[in-house]
């Protein structure tokens, strides 16, 4: 029976691009299991956004010097192409500094206000006078009182996944200044958890929630078995939703508030778009409500959110939270700050039109029950040794040998034998196997059962080996090439979740859009999908190989970031010891021109320079052979001491020192005026 979903995918933050982390957790699941749904005729709404608030988007702002404003402009746009690029089909994505969501989440806070659900209370929150702000959120460091971590934020521990209060951390410093924070007097809004402390272990211990996947349901069940407590919705920041009631002037919704009511905002922006109406979607109980996140958000979607829905008294609650673990990158946490990730816009850069190949590999390794590791090789192997040579080499061979053998015409079967009937059982079995997995938040073994059906293709082609028959047989060749393109076709149908730029291909290829009724899941675990004398198309590959040099280029990149990050926090040299402005104003540095270099020869290090110091034109010999090709410098401004008394080095005589330091990367780099109008000679001081 066809019913109606409401799909929420966690609002990715619009302080970076997406990575494989993300995608893995939250994005490629929701989308399977949204394209899944529609799949079998069901009503879906598959709703995500942008998280345009909070405390991390302002103290991006900060160091970059621009607004909150631009920096969610710019990572928003960036974030919704990629997703798109990559084929995530969102029936809305939104954003949280939309009118639609400000308007939603201050009438959702009013709503509650009204009905007093909140506890308002003046209380000792922690405030950095010398940046002249109270610090919740991340604007604040501590020991988690939990777990013992020393860097968890002001609201939740990301070693722990504990959510708390600010005014709860051990030992707390400012993120702004580094000091350690007084208490100042401020008034708040509280949602008190502990008031639907019964509810929620009705709703989740005591009802129907067994079926949550284990992670989740522990972790829910040990934060409610500690006992809840009430939690600060309101902030003392200026960006944000300006909190909608007397005495809320200069404060703003906390980031946590407003970002899951966004997903009833993006429904609502939606389904004026496509003139349904939205509540069918959010408060009619015979709509499933399914939220996609990251394990790091299961408090939020499992206690607050639904505690927030409760109160508010005319919303339905979610029906399950399928939320991953973590998934890491060859062994290590992936971390936006040190730049170890695989970012999806740099991903559709450097593997073109093979967003199917990231999909399948994030799918086959998810990190479904616990913590994994995606490796470049990994991807490698699931490319070559599952998508090309098991996919891609099945539906290679029905297709070239249907045009060839018969000039693309599905040939008419003769007698089956018991190696057809028992194929064509198992085929007709495979679309309920991928259901039931899907079914159950069990993509990886899903994907595992698609790859399992091209193998049986595989093995009933090499078994009965038509391109021996066709010399002695053609009758059996017809049965055996017919019955080959039904499980073709049906991978064209059943591979659309996973794979949906291949299953659009295969489907072009196949020729589905120009039967009577183009095939679908339902059919495909009904009947044989191709008709005799039905024509399909020329092959095309679907997949190619990734080759070794590929794999290097994304490894060496992970290596250099490893490198900036030791740099980065190689401890700096200490300061020399004090000198005079006399001392200083005996150094004699000057703009110049790299007019000729050389090697030095039989050493590796040192180059042999002609320099247009302005004042002449003279001899430097500098050590810098090995991180630059002499070529590639000829022109190059640089500094240049040029009073350093003259020194012979190996019996050319260098007269003055080219001003060199080293690039975040550890590779030497000029210190060079880069303004074109500095003449040589001009002096540095
Ligand atoms: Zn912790």
């Amino acid at each position: 029976m066809p019913k109606r979903y409401t799909i929420t995918a966690a609002l990715p933050y619009t302080n970076g691009p997406i990575h494989i982390g993300h995608l893995a957790g939250v994005y490629v699941p929701a989308d399977i299991y949204t394209r899944y749904l529609r799949l079998t005729g069901n009503d879906v709404a598959f709703i995500c956004g942008s998280d345009e608030h909070g405390v991390p988007i302002t103290i991006k702002a900060k160091k970059e010097g621009v607004s909150p404003q631009d920096i969610v402009d710019k990572y928003h746009s960036i974030i919704k192409t990629s997703f798109e690029d990559f084929g995530i089909s969102f029936d809305n994505y939104s954003r949280t500094s939309a009118k639609i969501h400000h308007d939603t989440a201050s009438e959702f806070f009013k709503t509650l206000y009204d009905n007093n659900e909140f506890v308002e209370e003046i209380s000792e929150q922690l405030y950095d006078a010398e940046a002249n702000q109270f610090l919740a959120d991340r604007f604040v460091v501590g020991t988690c009182p939990k777990c013992g971590n020393e860097e968890s934020y002001g609201d939740q521990c990301e070693n722990c996944g504990t959510s708390h209060n600010a005014t709860d951390l051990i030992n707390p410093k400012s993120a702004i200044t580094g000091n350690v924070p007084t208490l100042k007097e401020t008034k708040h809004w509280f949602l008190p958890l502990n008031k639907h402390e019964q509810f929620l272990k009705d709703w989740i211990l005591k009802g129907h929630k067994k079926d949550w996947k284990p992670n989740v349901y522990g972790q829910v069940k040990s934060w409610i078995d500690d006992g809840l407590r009430p939690r600060a919705v309101t902030r003392d920041l200026d960006w944000g939703i300006p909190v909608p009631v007397e005495g809320g002037e200069g404060k703003v919704l906390y980031v946590w508030f407003d970002a899951p009511i966004g997903y009833i905002s993006a429904t609502k922006e939606w389904a004026a778009r496509e003139g349904k109406n939205w509540e069918d979607y959010w408060k009619n109980d015979d709509t499933k409500l399914v939220h996609f996140i990251g394990k790091d958000n299961i408090v939020f979607h499992c206690i607050i959110f639904p505690a927030m829905l409760k109160a508010e008294g005319s919303y339905i609650l979610p029906e399950n939270v399928p939320a991953n673990e973590f998934l890491n990158l060859e062994g290590n946490k992936l971390s936006t700050s040190k730049n170890w990730a695989v970012w999806l816009p740099d991903y559709l850069v450097d593997f073109p039109n093979q967003q199917d190949v990231l999909r399948y590999a994030l799918t086959a390794n998810a990190p479904e029950t616990k913590d994994n590791d995606f490796t470049w090789k990994d991807f490698q192997a699931r490319n070559n040794n599952e998508l090309v040579a098991i996919f891609g080499n099945f539906i290679n061979r029905v297709v070239v040998l249907t045009n060839k053998y018969y000039d693309g015409e599905v040939p008419t079967p003769s007698d089956y034998n018991a190696i057809d009937d028992d194929t064509i059982a198992a085929l007709k079995a495979y679309p309920a196997v991928i259901s039931s997995s899907i079914e159950r938040y069990r993509f990886r073994e899903a994907s595992q059962e698609l790859m399992n059906l091209a193998r049986l293709g595989n093995k009933y082609l090499a078994d009965e080996e038509p391109w021996k028959t066709i010399k002695t047989d053609e009758e059996r060749t017809k049965t055996v090439m017919f019955t080959a393109l039904q499980i073709a076709s049906s991978l064209a149908v059943l591979s659309e979740p996973f794979l949906p730029f291949t299953s659009a291909k295969l489907k072009n290829i196949l020729g589905h859009a120009q039967l009577e009724s183009e095939p679908n899941w339902k059919m495909a675990s009904e009947q044989l999908l191709l008709p005799a004398h039905h024509k399909i198309g020329k092959g095309e590959l679907l997949f190619s190989k990734i080759e070794d040099t590929q794999i290097q280029e994304q490894l060496d990149k992970l290596e250099a970031s490893k490198k900036a990050n030791a740099l980065a926090h190689k401890a700096v040299e200490p300061q020399k010891e004090e000198i005079t402005f006399d001392d200083f104003s005996k150094l004699d540095i000057r703009v110049g021109t790299i007019l000729e270099a050389e090697k030095m020869p039989k050493t590796k290090k040192l180059l042999v320079l002609k320099v247009d110091t302005g004042i002449d034109t003279r001899t430097i010999v500098s050590g810098i052979a090995e991180s630059f090709k002499p070529e590639a410098i000829i022109g190059k401004r640089v500094t240049v001491l040029v009073n350093l008394a003259p020194r012979a080095l190996r019996g050319v005589e260098s007269q003055g020192m080219i001003l060199m330091t080293e690039d975040s990367n550890g590779n030497l780099v000029f210190v060079n005026p880069d303004n074109k109008e500095v003449a040589d000679g001009l002096k540095i001081s």
